[in-house]
């Protein structure tokens, strides 16, 4: 079963600098040589004719079997890495979430366990800190420099339950500069989103639809502005995950003309779906219910051309599934509804489609995108994120000419919907390989439980992200 070597012939290879025909011969997990007209003697040989090679993609933003609003996020490390190995992504990097009152090396022995002997797909951690004190202060070096977690995640909303105040945060960024790491957030003003949600229920205003009022852009904004203040003033560096919207954007925009060290991922969902998604009959809105919400087409113009601007940089997912039964949670009452929506398999092909065909981006755009600006800021590169010799063979063999449609009824999330069902896409991923192993050939697994390997990360000790 185990294969030694593998080379693969006349692919495109596709990077985030360039592209060439080229083979590409691997040995055990490593990429060993790249050139024209290899003739290694492999012990398989796999024909890329037509196709692009390209990396191994990276969602810097993933939540398996995570404890959430009294239920849990429904993909578990397997099934969810699984999902991302049919669509052409390799690695994630979940957050593992300080219970407050705890410490974070128990959040990530937690999330250890939930991954460790399960996860088919490769794996590291970001930790969300719910609860900086002076204990907590004490476990960064730690964290940093034994257990390879260099990025910390703070959430400026969920009031009451994950959201910690300026002070806390300021605190964060100081301490985990000092050993190379850097502070991600979760930018939307809990006490505005706290007060307006409310408001409408007190007005009777249940439906989903709410939810998305409830949590306009300036909620975003404001914490964007706020919280890059607070990075400026300390001279931190900072990444903002999932922003949605022009507003926030127009925040960064700025920061960037004081000569400021920011970094921005967004969602393929808030690139490519609106909140008139939130009208959908049949308790329907519940299943695009996440945090932030969906935005106006003004908004995805604005983050398709914050990618060209260079002002976005990471495009990931935020997957984080819950069935329609557990969206029932909420029929009563939207605030109730599980945040979140599945992603992690759909990312790389809807990129590609309604990206790079439809003129919004370069493939090496694309990859970048998808894995080597990932790879870059969280210390991955370049193991990860790109094709290099010596670096790890996690690569996707792309046909770019399959057309293919999204649905829930053959996708393999761990989800009784898809949010992009139906959508008919051009481009697939036909074979994944992780570490030089054929994880997914044409739809079948070839690899399964427990493949998955933990990636420590490397901080970087002058100053925090690098790229
Ligand atoms: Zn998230």
């Amino acid at each position: 079963m185990k294969t030694n070597s593998i080379l693969i012939k006349n692919g495109l290879m596709v990077t985030a600098a360039d592209e060439c025909l080229a083979d590409i011969y691997i040995e055990g997990e490593k990429i060993q040589c790249i050139g024209k007209g290899l003739t290694h003697q492999a012990d398989q040989v796999l024909d890329a004719t037509g196709c692009y090679v390209i990396p191994g993609g990276i969602d810097a933003h993933t939540h398996m079997e995570l404890p959430f609003m009294g239920t849990a996020s429904s993909d578990t490390f397997e099934t969810g890495t699984l999902a991302g190995l049919h669509g052409g992504t390799t690695t994630i990097i979940d957050f593992a979430i300080q219970t407050p009152g705890e410490s974070l090396e128990g959040a990530l022995n937690q999330w250890h366990e939930k991954a460790s002997g399960k996860a088919v797909g490769d794996y590291a951690f970001h930790i969300a800190v719910t609860d900086f004190n002076d204990s907590t202060r004490g476990e960064i070096q730690v964290l940093i420099e034994r257990h390879g977690v260099t990025s910390f995640k703070t959430f400026m909303a969920y009031k009451g339950a994950l959201m910690v105040d300026d002070r806390q945060i300021l605190n964060l960024m100081a301490e985990v500069k000092k050993f190379g790491g850097f502070v991600t957030t979760h930018a939307e003003n809990g006490d505005l989103v706290a007060s307006s949600v409310a408001q409408y229920l007190t007005e009777g205003k249940v439906t989903p639809e709410f939810h998305a009022k409830s949590r306009p852009p300036i909620c975003e904004s404001e914490a964007t502005g706020r919280v890059l203040d607070l990075a400026y003033s300390g001279d931190h560096p900072l990444y903002i995950v999932h922003m949605t919207c022009e507003d926030a954007l127009n925040r960064v925009r700025m920061a960037t003309l004081r000569n400021q060290k920011v970094f921005v991922e967004t969602c393929v969902q808030y690139l490519l779906l609106d909140d008139s998604r939130y009208l959908e009959e049949n308790f329907g809105g519940a299943k695009y219910v996440m945090s932030p919400p969906l935005r106006t087409p003004r908004d995805q113009e604005a983050l398709w051309n914050g990618i060209e601007q260079g002002l976005i940089q990471v495009v990931a997912t935020d997957h984080c599934p819950f069935c329609l039964e557990q969206k029932r949670m909420g029929i009563q009452n939207f605030s109730k509804i599980p945040n979140g929506a599945p992603g992690i398999e759909n990312r790389v092909e809807l990129l590609y489609s309604e990206g790079v065909l439809k003129g919004r981006i370069s493939r090496q755009k694309w990859v970048d995108l998808i894995a080597t600006q990932p790879a870059r800021i969280f210390g991955l590169f370049p193991k990860k994120g790109t094709l290099s010799i010596g670096g790890d063979a996690d690569l996707v063999i792309f046909d770019p000419k399959v057309k293919h449609m999204i649905s829930a009824k053959t996708h393999h999330m761990n989800c009784d919907y898809n949010p992009y069902e139906g959508w008919q896409l051009q481009g697939q991923c036909r074979t994944t390989l992780l570490r030089g192993q054929i994880a997914v050939d044409r739809g079948q697994a070839k690899i399964g439980k427990g493949y998955g390997r933990y990636l420590p990360r490397i901080a970087n000790q002058s100053g925090g992200i690098h790229v």
